[in-house]
């Protein structure tokens, strides 16, 4: 008996067209910068062999666009030129194990701008919003929670008031510290560039703000705040206890990625209800958090994570553990971004709550289709795929920055003994 080689391949490949389907193919893959209000935003438009069929996906990375244009134009479009975009998990899978090396915020938003493209060309090809494609609506729009913040706590007050009179029934909440740099308040114009930060007059400042909010307009307002990784672990652990008395709806990142040894500590220490991951960019990062059920909200940015596919599978994995999912939604995500969060918001029984970022006009008309917000909630308008187009000629009258100027927009912030930390 002679040995046979067997013959490769044992079946066609995956992506070739079954069941006489005709054939879409992907014909071309740009990444399309623009910053219609300052924000510097990247949006990947693939086109298919349909004349008028293509996607767009958020890849902004606002902080190092230039390199996530490179890792599509030179990497990613070469891999998926002529593939059929129906195949959305395989061109996931096949570019995410590309590079040998996975993950990163470079890589994982140059997917993402692909990945999120593919679903909203799958939702068009369907003729239905791409909620429907992910379960079909289990809510009617996605509550949101936006911030108020100001230089004492009476002007926090005054803005809460306001946004309460919007709509808003939830609220995230920044105090300045007098003479210092705060995280989430407007700059004093009196400071250096570098601006300098004390720890301690921010966790000794934070109770007396939710103090007076909760006596002056009551329990009813659901309240947030978000440490934004700036103090040392015992102190956002001390904190914590002291904020627990005011019954937030959720502390947002006590600690950095880097310390996330420090959440059992935590829990064992105060049930506030915890809200992590905008820096995560793997599953290394939020898979012990969850399991070992050590946070409450599940809050990543979902660009830098590799897409909407991905995160659809994070969800479905915090439902499991009674994780809530409150994605990222800054003004640094694309309005193409913000309906790929309110689609799987909508889908999601395990939705807690939406970050809102409000555009304006001119965000709005280069992205006709930008999600409304009102009654303090963001709504899908219901077309095919992720609903939001893209005016090419007006993003092209908002073109980057100089480069240059990229540390003006993010001052390194220091101690008051001038060393470095994170902003
Ligand atoms: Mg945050």
């Amino acid at each position: 008996m002679t040995d046979q080689s067997p013959t490769w391949p044992l079946a066609p490949n995956p992506w070739e067209p079954t069941g006489g389907r005709p054939a879409i193919t992907i014909r071309n893959v740009r990444a399309i910068c623009t910053q219609p209000e300052g924000i510097r935003l990247i949006v990947v438009k693939i086109e298919t062999s349909e004349p008028d069929l293509y996607g767009l996906g958020c890849a902004t990375f606002t902080q190092r666009p230039r390199a996530v244009v490179e890792a599509i134009e030179s990497y990613l479009k070469p891999m998926i030129l002529g593939r059929d975009p129906n195949d959305i998990e395989d061109i996931y899978q096949t570019c995410y194990l590309s590079s040998y090396w996975r993950t990163g915020p470079i890589m994982n938003n140059a997917l993402s701008g692909v990945d999120q493209a593919l679903w909203d060309i799958k939702g068009k090809l369907a003729n239905m919003p791409v909620y429907q494609l992910l379960g079909g609506k289990t809510r009617r729009a996605a509550t949101l929670y936006t911030h108020a913040s100001g230089k004492d706590v009476s002007e926090v007050e005054d803005n809460v008031r306001a946004l309460m009179a919007r709509g808003f029934t939830h609220i995230r909440a920044q105090v300045a510290v007098p003479g210092y740099h705060t995280y989430g308040t407007k700059a004093d114009p009196g400071l250096p560039i570098q601006q300098p930060w004390n720890e301690s007059a921010y966790v000794r400042i934070v109770p007396r703000l939710f103090d007076h909010l909760r006596t002056q307009i009551g329990d009813e307002l659901e309240l947030l705040h978000d440490i934004h990784e700036r103090i040392q672990p015992i102190l956002a652990i001390n904190l914590a206890k002291d904020l627990e008395q005011f019954r937030l709806f959720f502390l947002e990142d006590p600690f950095a990625p880097e310390d996330i040894g420090w959440f059992k500590c935590m829990r064992e220490a105060t049930p506030i209800p915890i809200a992590m991951g905008e820096l995560f960019v793997n599953q290394t990062e939020w898979e012990v958090l969850i399991k070992d059920r050590l946070i409450d909200f599940i809050r990543v940015h979902i660009s830098a994570i590799g897409g909407l596919s991905i995160a659809q599978k994070l969800a479905h994995f915090c439902e499991f553990f009674g994780v809530r999912t409150a994605w990222h939604g800054p003004g640094d995500v694309s309005p193409v971004g913000h309906a790929a969060n309110l689609h799987l918001d909508l889908a999601s029984t395990n939705f807690g709550i939406q970050e809102a970022h409000i555009f304006g006009d001119q965000a709005r008309e280069v992205f006709p289709g930008t999600p409304e917000v009102h009654d303090g909630m963001m709504w899908a308008n219901d077309k095919p795929g992720l609903g939001v187009d893209l005016d090419e000629e007006l993003a092209a009258k908002y073109p980057f920055g100089d480069y240059e100027l990229m540390h003006q927009d993010f001052p390194p912030v220091r101690r008051i003994d001038g060393s470095p930390i994170r902003w």
